[in-house]
Parts: C-alpha cells; sequence; structure tokens
C-alpha cells in the first residue's frame, strides 16, 4: 500500500520530470503542473557532468540518453576568434558508467517524458500556472491559473521544480531567499560550424 496520497511537481523541466518519474517508480502518485503549453524546445543544456548521470541511471533512461546522444572526449570554452578560456578532459572517465553525455535538453526531456508517459500513478497537467502556494497540518496546496480558470491542487507535499524565476521560491522566502541576479545577460543558440583546429 503507497502511504502517499499525491505529491504535486511544480514544473516539467529536467528536474521536474526526472523527479516525477522516480517517485512514480515507487507508486507514489505524482501530478506535474506546468504553465507551458508542452515541453520546453529553447536551446540550453547540452552536456551532462556525473553527478547528472548518476540519476539518470537511477531513473532508468541512460540507455535512451546514450542511444540518442554521445560521450565526449573533451569540452571546451573559447572567444569567438578561437582562443582557448578553459576546457574539460573527459577522457579519464573512459569506461565509467556515469561519465559525461551530449544530449540537448529538448531531447532529454522528451525522453524524460516518454519513460513517464508509461507510469500509471503520473500524469502532466500542462498550462498549469501556479500563482500561490499554502499548507496546514494535513495537507499542501497550490493556486493555479489555467485557461477555464483558477484551481486549487492539494497533496501532501508540494515541490518546486520551476527553475530559477521560481514562483514556488518567491512564495515561500518572498525577497530574502539568498542570492543575487548578474547584472550580465546570456542569449543562448544552436550553431552549425566548421570546429575549429
Ligand atoms: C544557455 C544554457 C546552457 C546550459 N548548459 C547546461 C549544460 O550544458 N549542462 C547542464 O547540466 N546544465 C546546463 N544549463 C542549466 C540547465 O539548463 C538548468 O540547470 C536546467 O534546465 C534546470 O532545470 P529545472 O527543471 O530545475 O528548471 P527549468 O528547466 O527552468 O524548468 C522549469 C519549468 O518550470 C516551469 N514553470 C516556471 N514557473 C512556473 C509556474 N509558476 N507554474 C508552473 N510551471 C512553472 C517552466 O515553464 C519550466 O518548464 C544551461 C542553461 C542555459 C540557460
Amino acid at each position: 500500500m503507497c502511504l502517499f496520497w499525491q505529491v504535486i511537481i511544480v514544473g516539467a523541466g529536467p528536474s521536474g520530470l526526472l523527479l516525477a518519474l522516480m517517485l512514480a517508480k515507487k507508486g507514489i502518485p505524482v501530478v506535474i503542473l506546468e504553465s507551458a503549453p508542452g515541453l520546453d524546445k529553447q536551446p540550453r543544456a547540452t552536456h551532462y557532468a556525473s553527478p547528472a548521470i548518476h540519476e539518470l541511471i537511477r531513473a532508468g533512461v541512460m540507455d535512451d540518453v546514450r542511444a540518442a546522444g554521445f560521450h565526449p572526449d573533451s569540452v571546451v570554452w573559447r572567444k569567438l576568434d578561437g582562443t582557448v578560456l578553459a576546457g574539460l578532459d573527459a577522457t579519464i572517465f573512459e569506461g565509467e558508467p556515469d561519465r559525461m553525455t551530449c544530449l540537448p535538453l529538448d531531447k532529454l526531456g522528451a525522453i524524460l517524458y516518454r519513460h513517464l508517459e508509461k507510469q500509471e500513478t503520473a500524469r502532466v497537467e500542462w498550462g498549469s500556472k501556479v500563482m500561490d502556494i499554502g499548507q496546514d497540518e494535513d495537507k499542501a496546496w497550490v493556486e493555479v491559473e489555467k485557461a477555464d480558470g483558477r484551481k486549487r491542487f492539494e497533496a501532501d507535499y508540494v515541490v518546486g521544480c520551476d527553475g530559477a524565476n521560481s514562483q514556488v521560491r518567491r512564495c515561500l522566502f518572498g525577497k530574502s531567499f539568498p542570492g543575487k541576479t548578474w547584472d550580465e545577460q546570456i542569449v543562448a543558440t544552436n550553431v552549425s560550424a566548421d570546429v575549429f583546429t
């Protein structure tokens, strides 16, 4: 018998999808509330280091991730003129199951989601923007804005996996959460180019 009634996860990014999959595989009912209408396809992460790979192995998705991606021998950061800034030599991890693996995040998300869809105790509510959270002695809840109005979802636990601008974090800590936003901004995009030699 499952001791959990339900866990709510806010956000269907890699953190939310991975957590949902791992909980659902233990038979724990889980609902992901995601503000977007589907998986995020914007270019972001591509390289996953050993601690992330370790968790992907535990979630049972690594065979699919390896089949879709590849293991790089190295990673390097350069200036636009090709000058090397810094790099990692990944060959020292040769043969290790949790060695660094490359796969664009949108493809990793699709793999996680495909595995999650097979779990009977998991579901994703797309187009569900979490606005507020609360709790009492018995349960936790979230207030959600959907196309057809505001709804309330309740669970044993609410987990905030809603990224860098987390509404869950704001509700919990307001402005007292430690950290700072850097002035610099970056634009991420995928390009095709001749590789520097
Ligand atoms: C350019 C770039 C390159 C990167 N490269 C790497 C890399 O090579 N390797 C690496 O390990 N990491 C990399 N990262 C970091 C990595 O992408 C993030 O750490 C990762 O995406 C965080 O995952 P997450 O699930 O916590 O949050 P996110 O991916 O941000 O997902 C959060 C989800 O929550 C949803 N959400 C937000 N607010 C609400 C709300 N109020 N209600 C409901 N849903 C909500 C969002 O729509 C989103 O789907 C990179 C990031 C960037 C920007």
